[in-house]
């Protein structure tokens, strides 16, 4: 088949709008799967996916379609829809050269949509505008492609209209793939040149690695080297999706597939990576490759000390399917035995949670989850920070800065007021403010990220009756009068309790902590002081009054067993206690204030 015949495109959408729908509507359309045999959405085969709603993962099918007596090569590579998969995103549109812009006929332009629609044209992708859903009653196309004109620059007349539901326009879109979306270029001949976009582990294959070829073939049995991991490789196997593996000899220039080469774990495949030959001078290494930047971090620790081995294993073969996760030993005067981890973000942490406790039946104990800083300290040098435990004391912070992003917002006018309001208490700055027609408007603001990942999603979402949607990218780090506020209990600093936050809001929040932690420790035979400090400050100080809890005393009468049992009861719960110092916290004080942020 030649080049001329193979068309590499992706479908783009906000959640919901009908992706994973329109997906399977080509696959059916195309003869690539039949109706009968058809298992609802076929690209998100993770349970997990299915349930979220989302694709965590990039794939790739290949679909044959025949015009007018010509069979073409139709490549629908699947993009994750969400920010926190960004990177991934961008690699999977290096792939392409076209991407669908899909929006759903009645919700209009979503704050997604408009994030990935931008990445796609920096991509210098051909764009084929799609309206889905124009089967549902309410459906409203003419002001949602007027929205997308606003909004995306595409032209009204050029929307092609679907219904993924029914089918109906779905022939119309398979032409316009083919009439307008640019075949790919490459030379067959040249030096072998491909890119690593995705992979995704089998348990008897091993890595899965897939891949567009840029220029030249890969062949089955050929050496090949992972140019930024510097390994060399035997390919064992290599094909298309269609939608299950079907292997070939060669892929070439142009084409998009997977390779199979005994690797054992993902850890070694590196999105981005470029594929070459193993000998003397292979091709160059392509540009944008970039690793995976962990965002937001937490603690995870297991609610019983004895679990520790477990959740190690657990953390081990779940990094195995996601290298972007990162975990490292952490040790908590409050929590005991854990794990620091990394994520991409807010989302793919909850993602990694769930599975875990899916997965491997472990009660998790969380920390609130952090942001990285950046600080500088009074030597001059620069340090990236995971965990407030670990910032310096006031007195040997230089420079102390913190992520922010941009976002945007996209409200119903009767919202703005509300949603300014929210992004100016969360320190906001706002950079934008568009409107999309049909009374809909665009707000960008930079916000803080540790601002964001806390609830501000959920925040947006209930001061707009559901309505906002909020998409972010990474500006950069900036500086910003950031302290380290600290729990101390009896003097004892509590590592757990420790958190990062703007100055101005340290006094209210280390109030807040305080008063909580008295009302969650028990009363000892000593009187136990609870404080809040930045540095050697005290900002804000709760005491718990001396007094010994006699438990027995609650029996009336002599009941002997009942009076054994209450005392079997309080020395199990004495095992969930932690020492802090000589004061006894039990794990759910610490539960109650880590909840609380
Ligand atoms: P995704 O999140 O973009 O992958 O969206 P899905 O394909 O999962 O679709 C989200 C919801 O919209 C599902 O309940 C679909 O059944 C529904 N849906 C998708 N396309 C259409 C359509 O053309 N018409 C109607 N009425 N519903 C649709
Ligand atoms: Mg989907």
């Amino acid at each position: 088949r030649s080049q001329e015949h193979i068309r590499n495109f992706c479908i783009i959408a906000h959640i919901d709008h009908g992706k994973s729908t329109l997906a399977d509507r080509l696959l059916e359309s195309t003869g690539t799967v039949d109706n009968r045999g058809k298992k609802t959405q076929m690209l998100d085969d993770l349970a997990l996916e299915q349930q979220r709603g989302i694709t965590i993962k990039a794939r790739a099918v290949a679909m044959r379609y025949k015009r007018d007596g010509v069979e073409y090569e139709l490549n629908l590579i699947d993009t994750p829809g969400h920010v926190d998969f960004q990177y991934e995103v961008s690699r999977s549109l290096a792939c392409c050269e076209g991407a669908l812009l899909l929006v759903d006929a009645f919700q209009g332009v979503e704050a997604q949509t408009v994030a990935n629609a931008f990445a796609a044209m920096e991509h210098d992708l051909t764009i084929v505008p799609v309206i889905n859903k124009i089967d549902l009653t309410h459906a409203r196309p003419d002001e949602v492609a007027e929205e997308m004109m606003n909004s995306l620059g595409t032209d009204p007349d050029e929307c092609k209209r679907v219904s993924a539901k029914t089918g109906e326009g779905v022939a119309t879109l398979l032409d316009a793939i083919v009439d307008s979306v640019p075949a790919p270029t490459g030379d067959p001949d040249a030096v072998l040149q491909a890119m690593v976009f995705d992979s995704n582990y089998d348990d008897f294959r091993g890595a899965i690695t897939y891949i567009r070829v840029m220029q030249g073939t890969v062949r089955k049995g050929q050496k090949i080297k992972f140019l930024r991991a510097g390994s060399t490789h035997d390919v064992v196997e290599l094909g298309q999706f269609a939608p299950s593996r079907v292997p070939c000899d060669e892929l070439v220039a142009g084409q998009v597939g997977y390779l199979i080469c005994n690797i054992k774990s993902l850890g070694d495949v590196h999105i981005g990576d470029t594929i070459s030959i193993a000998g003397n001078d292979p091709a160059p290494a392509l540009p944008g490759y970039d690793r995976p930047k962990r965002m937001v971090y937490c603690g995870l620790f297991p609610s019983d000390g004895q679990d520790f081995s477990e959740l190690r294993d657990a953390l081990e073969r779940l990094a195995v399917n996601d290298p972007s996760f990162e975990f490292e030993p952490e040790t908590s005067d409050a929590l005991g035995f854990g794990f620091r981890c990394g994520f991409l973000g807010l989302l793919h942490m909850e993602i990694v949670q769930q599975r875990l406790e899916q997965e491997s039946d472990i009660d998790l104990v969380q920390t609130a989850p952090n942001v990285t800083y950046e600080i500088t300290d009074k030597r001059g040098e620069t340090k990236n920070i995971h965990k407030p435990q670990d910032v310096p004391d006031p007195g040997d912070i230089e420079k102390f800065c913190q992520p922010i992003v941009r976002c945007n917002v996209i409200v119903p006018e009767e919202y703005i007021g509300p949603v300014m309001k929210l992004c100016q208490e969360r320190r906001g700055i706002q950079k934008g403010h568009e409107v999309l027609g049909a009374s809909r408007a665009m707000l960008t603001y930079d916000i803080p990220l540790a601002e964001v990942i806390y609830d501000l999603h959920d925040r947006i979402k209930s001061c707009t009756r559901g309505y906002g949607t909020l998409d972010y990218e990474m500006v950069g780090y900036e500086e910003a009068d950031l302290c380290r506020l600290d729990i101390l209990v009896n003097g004892n600093r509590v590592d757990a309790l420790s958190v990062v936050c703007h100055r101005a809001d340290a006094d209210r929040r280390g109030r807040a902590v305080a008063k909580k932690l008295k009302s969650e420790i028990e009363r000892h035979m000593f009187e136990v002081a609870v404080q809040a400090a930045i540095g050697s400050r005290v900002i804000a100080r709760e005491t718990v009054p001396a007094m010994r809890k006699n438990v027995t005393a609650k029996c009336y009468g002599g009941d002997i067993t009942r009076k054994r049992k209450l005392l079997q009861k309080q020395k199990e719960g004495k095992k969930r206690m932690k020492a802090v110092g000589n004061v006894e916290i039990s794990q759910k004080a610490f539960m109650a204030v880590l909840t609380d942020g």
